[in-house]
């Protein structure tokens, strides 16, 4: 059956999906790989990819009804577990690579079968990225990869990594770099844990030495690595701050709950849930109207913004929270024991846990202060800040 884009036609037939997909894979009788395989054919992994890739080339705002619909009956959901292949690795391949790694990549990503990371950061490179400094050396069909790459998020359950890696040092630094996917269980590479301060290690270090990657494996043109790196970290931005969860759930939730278990509270304790009440919804609906215009293709600056916003906010509901837990709010909910998580970010968590994950809002996916700088320049069109070494070879930088 192929599924027209008319709004309410394409809506009735989603719906006629979801349902086809429920009566033959009964979620209480199939495991959730095998079910995510049957949704992935289905077409109703990512309804705005194209047909045959997980998708059904309608408009995003349409994948809404089968969430809703799938939650509703139970279907299984491992999104969590694989939030930067779901939100940035399945979009940049899809951009990126060619019709044999989309159709390697896209289905065992959707089922979580394989896990991706992301292995852009370095110790000497994070807002500025472009700077990096891990070497990939051609080698006949092959690269060969050395460096180190930081705050590797569930690189220790990753399958595939999505690395960025200098392939030109004398060319200006945006130009010299290329988009691998690297086996994470390729000889060369270990992952060493690293602990954040909620206790939990959900990112790490990756060191590569002599790592080999075949050429086959390298998405889009030698040299194009930048122009590759957007996609991803535009995708990343709007799947970090871009969510349109449905009314007071969520964080703001957690408030409403915490609010309400104490009786008697004061005016002021009031008026501050209803300020945050109030952003939150505006994000909400702020996100929901982005997602709207939005129909495929690379996002653009509103994710950024909606990054910057989702992040002060996550912070304030959660600063709200324990304040409004008064002495609990200083204690902690564990031993503080070391704990290698197998999701990042946020889910069902005491609220102390979340506050104090909170803090790491407005770093990670690019910090709030680069936010603003792109909100600046690209939203408000206000002069770029300087950048001396733009038109400089990568290897004349001085770097320490
Ligand atoms: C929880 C978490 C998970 C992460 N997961 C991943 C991951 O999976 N993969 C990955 O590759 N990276 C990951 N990161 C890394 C993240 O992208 C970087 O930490 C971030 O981009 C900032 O880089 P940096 O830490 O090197 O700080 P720096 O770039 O050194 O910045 C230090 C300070 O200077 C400010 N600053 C820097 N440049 C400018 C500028 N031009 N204008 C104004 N202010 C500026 C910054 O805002 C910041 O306050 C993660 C980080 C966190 C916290």
């Amino acid at each position: 059956m192929t599924v027209t884009d008319d709004r309410a036609t394409a809506e009735d037939q989603v719906r006629a999906r979801v349902a086809d997909l429920l009566a033959a894979h009964d979620p209480a009788r199939t495991t959730a790989t095998e079910f995510l395989g049957a949704r992935f054919d289905a077409g109703l992994a990512w309804v705005w990819f194209p047909e045959g890739l997980g998708g059904l080339g309608l408009r995003q705002e349409l994948q809404g009804v089968v969430e809703r619909e799938l939650r509703l009956a139970g279907a299984p959901n491992e999104a969590e577990r694989n939030v930067i292949g779901y939100g940035m690795g399945a979009p940049t391949v899809l951009t990126h690579g060619t019709d044999a790694q989309r159709r390697r990549y896209l289905r065992p990503l959707f089922t979580c079968e394989e896990i991706w990371c992301q292995l852009f950061s370095e110790p000497g490179s994070g807002s500025d990225v472009a700077g990096l400094a891990t070497r990939a050396v051609r080698d006949g069909d092959e690269w060969v990869v050395t460096g180190q790459k930081v705050w590797t998020t569930l690189a220790h359950t990753a399958r595939f990594g999505m690395l960025l890696a200098r392939t030109d040092p004398d060319v200006p630094k945006h130009r010299g770099m290329t988009y691998f996917v690297v086996d994470m269980h390729a000889p060369g590479v270990e992952v060493r844990p690293l602990r954040q301060m909620t206790g939990d290690a959900e990112f790490n270090e990756v060191f590569f030495t002599d790592v080999r990657i075949p050429d086959s494996e390298r998405l889009d043109e030698v040299g194009a690595g930048w122009r590759v790196a957007t996609t991803t970290l535009m995708n990343e931005r709007v799947a970090i701050g871009g969510g349109v969860p449905s009314r007071s759930s969520g964080p703001i939730h957690e408030a409403l709950e915490i609010y309400r278990a104490t009786p008697g509270r004061s005016e002021v304790e009031r008026d501050r849930l209803m300020q945050v009440w109030v952003a939150a919804e505006v994000q909400r609906l702020t996100n929901m109207r982005a997602r709207e215009l939005r129909r495929a293709g690379t996002p653009g600056p509103e994710g950024s913004v909606a990054k910057l916003a989702g992040a002060e906010l996550n912070q304030r509901v959660y600063e709200l929270c324990v304040d409004l837990m008064g002495m609990e709010g200083t204690l902690y909910p564990s031993h503080y024991e070391m704990r290698r998580p197998e999701r990042a970010g946020f889910g069902n968590e005491d609220a102390r846990h979340s506050f104090l994950r909170s803090r790491a809002n407005s770093i990670e996916g690019g910090t709030s202060e680069i936010m603003r700088n792109i909100l600046g320049e690209r939203v408000l069109g206000l002069p770029g800040e300087p950048r001396a070494d733009k038109d400089l070879p990568w290897s004349q930088v001085p770097r320490s």
